[in-house]
């Protein structure tokens, strides 16, 4: 699927230069985005809201310039009627289809919107949020708090032993679809300590030598994954049951179906088979 060639965005907050005229829209409904096909052809972009604002509720946020003009990107409370040429597709779906850019861009999109859903109300008082002009923040006019986007931090980790990598297959991932091990940071954790006791808790085993790897921003809903490589150092594999329902060493060659590289999960296990190309 290509949208937009050249595809550039800028994000950031209005000025007093924005021309509001030539504004366009990204529409959502939860996870799921509008696009409409036009000679086939999909476009994500609409130049004026396709429906009747008044009639759903609505909230929009600024998102910054795309190709030069602004971009909002709207949230309607739920799926509308469909309509002849328009298409709901999930944000998921778009992910091997579209330009990496232009991925990340709805990504945020997405994100933007969640914060904005769950922050209507101040989380101390109940008092409707306002929208806080120079910064991506919610204030409450009662209390002052003062509520920004919130972004769930996780790990991510490729663990080697003996020129093998460790892969999982959790309960809710598709039959015979393995990955990495993944979890939540949770409070007063350093990203090491919630490596250990994730992998500790998964898969029953001890690991050393982590090291940072890079990171994903992940819309689903709003992480932040920080991915690490990390060798055993012991234990024999456990697992959970809980969310693991199966997990082994897997040699470069012998992989089961795993996660591509678009995402994090898929650049670890990559790095992991040249690696070892190089080596051998
Ligand atoms: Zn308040």
């Amino acid at each position: 699927m290509t949208t937009h060639n050249q595809f550039k965005f800028l994000p950031g907050n209005p000025s007093d230069k924005t021309d509001f005229n030539t504004a366009q829209y990204l529409i959502f409904t939860a996870d799921k985005i509008l696009v409409e096909f036009i000679h086939e052809k999909p476009v994500l972009f609409f130049q004026r809201l396709p429906f009747n604002a008044s009639e759903v509720r609505v909230s929009s946020e600024y998102l910054g310039l795309v190709n030069e003009k602004a971009c909002f990107t709207v949230n309607i409370e739920e799926d509308l009627p469909t309509f002849e040429n328009f298409e709901w597709v999930t944000l998921r779906s778009l992910i091997t289809t579209v330009e990496k850019e232009l991925f990340l861009m709805l990504s945020k999109a997405r994100q933007i919107n969640f914060w904005a859903e769950n922050n209507r109300f101040c989380g101390k008082c109940g008092t409707p949020t306002e929208s806080v002009p120079s910064e991506k923040a919610k204030s409450c006019p009662k209390c002052n708090a003062i509520f920004y986007p919130n972004i769930y931090p996780a790990i991510i980790v490729a663990i080697e032993k003996e020129g093998k990598i460790l892969l999982a297959h959790a309960k809710r991932f598709k039959e015979n679809f393995y990955s990495v091990l993944a979890g939540f940071l949770e409070v007063g954790e350093s990203f090491e300590d919630c490596l250990r006791r994730e992998v500790y808790e998964e898969v029953g085993i001890q690991v050393k030598n982590i090291n940072y790897f890079g990171s994903q921003a992940w819309a689903f809903p709003s992480s932040m994954m920080v991915g690490f490589t990390a060798e055993w150092d012991s234990g024999e594999i456990q697992v959970d049951d809980d969310e693991i329902s199966h997990a082994d060493w897997y040699a470069p060659d012998e992989l089961p179906l795993t996660p591509g590289e678009y995402s994090i999960a898929g650049q670890l296990i990559s790095w992991f088979v040249h690696k070892h190309k190089k080596e051998a």
